[in-house]
């Protein structure tokens, strides 16, 4: 795609290109300001979201190095475990995914819900699902991980690990693709973006999307809306990821350019409320008004706070004067079901 980089072999999951329109109604009630949808909640049924578009990349790596085992890790209700389960049983590989499990996602004695949500589907999908406290979770992943490595290989299998939400230098290229998909969209509908939004939680969508932006030549800006953590986090982050990435799939046909310190960054940790899947009153009313007025639904992890975000960033902040804005939606309804009673509906009596 990029002629001074190669660009790894992947396998066709994804339904790609994903679509791309104007939110007519969002666009009328702003000033000035037209909001394009990019749909990458279409990617799949099962398998939607953004995270299809990097594990194309990862699992064809993990068939060309004889894996026959999938290891990876992320909360109970994450969007990545899902569809890399439902990819799995696709693929005909064995998923075994390392969850974080706090006390809402329990029963009365400790035990593990997995009937609800992104966690009933990787269960249906048949993942094979080991569960840890938050802090035992953050201080031993790495020797959870290569613990279950071992684990496969002394039975004769072998394992392929794909860290939390699938970003690494291999993920990247999910999201560069779906920079050139988007300014291509962009052009056949004859206009020029001022801005990219997406929510971040691991990195990977926006440093795909910032990076992929850089080499293709436009100088749009990648919002990245934090989900948790903080923009020393997700900066820092990104930039060993684009290191890592030019270490791999540059070509150095010509003396290149240090990549990490030049693909610009914008992150903004203002919208992430309580912390991680944790929401917040505004956020929900965000969520419940592009429903009603797109029929577009969000969800309360990701692309709620971020669209929320956007939408007060274009009231009165950094993207105020934005003319065309992209906001990439990545997907996540499955993540909607378990916190529907934040949306305090009321039972209804029945008529007749
Ligand atoms: C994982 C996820 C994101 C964040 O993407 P990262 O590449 O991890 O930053 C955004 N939206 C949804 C629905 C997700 O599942």
């Amino acid at each position: 795609m990029f002629s001074n980089f190669s660009t790894p072999e992947k396998l066709s999951l994804a339904n790609t290109p994903t679509p791309f329109h104007r939110l007519v109604n969002t666009s009328n009630s702003l000033q000035n300001c037209n909001v394009w949808l990019k749909r990458d909640d279409f990617t799949g049924g099962v398998t939607s979201g953004n995270k299809i578009r990097k594990l194309e990349f990862l699992l064809q790596d993990a068939l060309l190095n004889s894996c026959d085992t999938i290891i990876t890790s992320g909360g109970l209700q994450s969007n990545h475990c899902r569809a890399t389960a439902a990819l799995c049983a696709q693929l005909g590989l064995n998923c075994h995914l390392i969850l974080r499990v706090d006390q809402g996602g329990r029963t009365e004695d400790g035990k593990v819900k997995l009937d609800e949500g992104n966690a009933l589907l990787s269960h249906l999908c048949g993942a094979e699902i080991s569960a840890y406290s938050p802090s035992y979770y953050q201080n031993n992943l790495n020797e959870i991980f290569l613990s279950y490595s071992q684990h496969y290989e002394n039975k004769g299998g072998k394992a392929y690990c794909i860290p939390t939400g699938g970003s690494n230098a291999l993920g990247l290229w999910g999201y560069i693709e779906c920079a050139v998909e988007i300014l291509n969209q962009c052009r056949d509908n004859e206009i020029e973006p001022d801005a990219i939004v997406c929510a971040s939680g691991s990195g990977g969508t926006q440093g795909g999307l910032s990076l992929g932006c850089y080499l293709a030549g436009s100088s749009v800006p990648v919002h990245g809306m934090a989900v948790c953590d903080s923009v020393d986090y997700f900066e820092s982050k990104i930039r060993a990821d684009v290191h890592e990435w030019q270490t791999c799939f540059d070509n150095k046909v010509k003396p290149s350019i240090d990549l990490k310190n030049s693909v610009p960054l914008f992150t903004n940790d203002k919208y992430i409320g309580p912390g991680y899947a944790k929401g917040y009153a505004d956020m929900y009313a965000t969520v419940a008004w592009l429903a009603r007025n797109e029929g577009v639904i969000l969800d309360p992890v990701y692309t709620g706070k971020a669209f929320h975000g956007m939408m007060e960033e274009i009231k009165t902040g950094s993207l105020s004067n934005c003319k065309n804005i992209v906001f990439v939606h990545t997907g996540g309804i499955f993540g909607l079901f378990p916190k529907a009673q934040h949306f305090n509906i009321e039972p209804i009596s029945s008529e007749y």
